[in-house]
């Protein structure tokens, strides 16, 4: 098991599979100029599930795949094949903009990966398509829905974008009310490639939540279990529910159990600090699984108490980019 300096149990890691993407999110990235790795600074697939295996051996029990845009890589299956035969691996969740996994969705189901979240921030199509710089609305739509049927445990995540999307919040729960899904909104975070820079937001998890209640007035707080970032409520006569995730303010650090692996092998231990090792040269520089899983170790028993904590440890935080870190 894994346990970090402040006794938090690590058990799920996040791994970014690709910084790539086919969508141009303006809260992730900007429109152009982007300095994408080279594919040799890249994972291989081989080299991601060497991790894999590494980290599930140390104690990690869930993974969910990330990037960029995860369906991009072309190989992407062959590693959640791999992935989906290691028997202490009890979850392999996806988080995906849902433009691609079409041709997949067959196959995920026989792998039984069936977590996973779309991100959505917009149900109306010039907003989404404002928001992503891409018209991939229609198919986006499409792959949701036939998750949904097909029985997925989908979430859709929203981040609530000032002057963006703030109309969008409470059509968009209209999922929710009718299909047994979730519905997620997450405050910005800073980071999208340097393109923007904030140190205060107006839709924080207080706002979102009162501006749900003047629609919704009966709404119900789930439990949720003690690592989970999102605040989760059902509303009255509502097949799903929604949850509210404060990643801004940063009221979950107390009970965090992740680990975060960017596209480029950096392994990062609080998502506002910076990367404490590299993964890919551990491991193409021939170390044995028994000495990458030191190098580990000392970097979990070192993580810092909290966001705000980790974020005075570089500062640099507001040029990083999700789509290397994988949200
Ligand atoms: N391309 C996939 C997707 O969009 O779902 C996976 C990668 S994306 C970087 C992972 C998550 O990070 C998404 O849910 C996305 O909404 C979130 N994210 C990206 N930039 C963010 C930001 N500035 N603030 C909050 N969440 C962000
Ligand atoms: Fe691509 Fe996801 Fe970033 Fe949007 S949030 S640009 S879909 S990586």
């Amino acid at each position: 098991m894994l346990i970090d300096n402040h006794n938090r149990r690590i058990n799920y890691l996040r791994l970014a599979v690709t910084d790539r993407c086919n969508l141009r999110c303006n809260y992730c990235m900007p429109s152009e100029g982007i300095n994408f790795a080279k594919k040799e600074k890249l994972l291989s697939i081989e080299e991601l599930y060497k991790t894999a295996e590494i980290m599930v051996d140390m104690g990690i029990d869930k993974i969910r795949i990330t990037g960029g845009e995860p369906f991009v890589r072309k190989d992407l299956m062959i590693l959640l094949r791999k992935l989906s035969s290691l028997p202490k691996l009890n979850d392999i969740s996806i988080t995906t903009n849902a433009t691609l996994i079409g041709p997949h969705i067959k196959e995920l189901k026989e792998l039984s990966i069936t977590n996973v979240n779309v991100s959505m921030d917009a149900i109306n199509k010039k907003t989404f398509e404002r928001i992503t710089r891409r018209n991939q609305f229609e198919i986006v739509q499409e792959n949701l829905i036939r998750l949904i049927s097909e029985d997925f445990n989908v979430r859709v995540n929203f981040i609530v974008l000032d002057k963006q999307n703030e109309e969008d919040i409470i059509p968009i729960l209209s999922l929710q009310k009718h299909y047994p899904i979730e519905v997620r909104f997450l405050e910005e975070m800073p980071f999208n490639g340097g393109s923007k820079h904030f140190n205060t937001i107006k839709w924080n998890y207080k706002k979102i939540y009162e501006h749900i209640k003047e629609t919704y007035p009966d709404i119900t707080k789930l439990n949720s279990p003690t690592t989970s970032t999102s605040i989760n409520y059902k509303i009255k006569g509502h097949k799903g529910s929604f949850g509210i995730i404060p990643s801004f303010s940063r009221t979950f650090c107390g009970s965090c159990n992740r680990l975060r692996i960017t596209a480029l092998g950096d392994v990062i231990s609080c998502l506002y600090g910076p990367p404490k090792t590299n993964i890919r040269e551990l491991v193409r520089n021939g170390n044995s699984d028994k000495e990458v899983q030191n190098v580990i170790a000392e970097v979990i028993g070192s993580r810092a108490p909290t966001g705000f904590d980790a974020q005075k440890e570089h500062t640099d935080v507001f040029e990083n980019s999700m789509t290397s870190i994988g949200g």
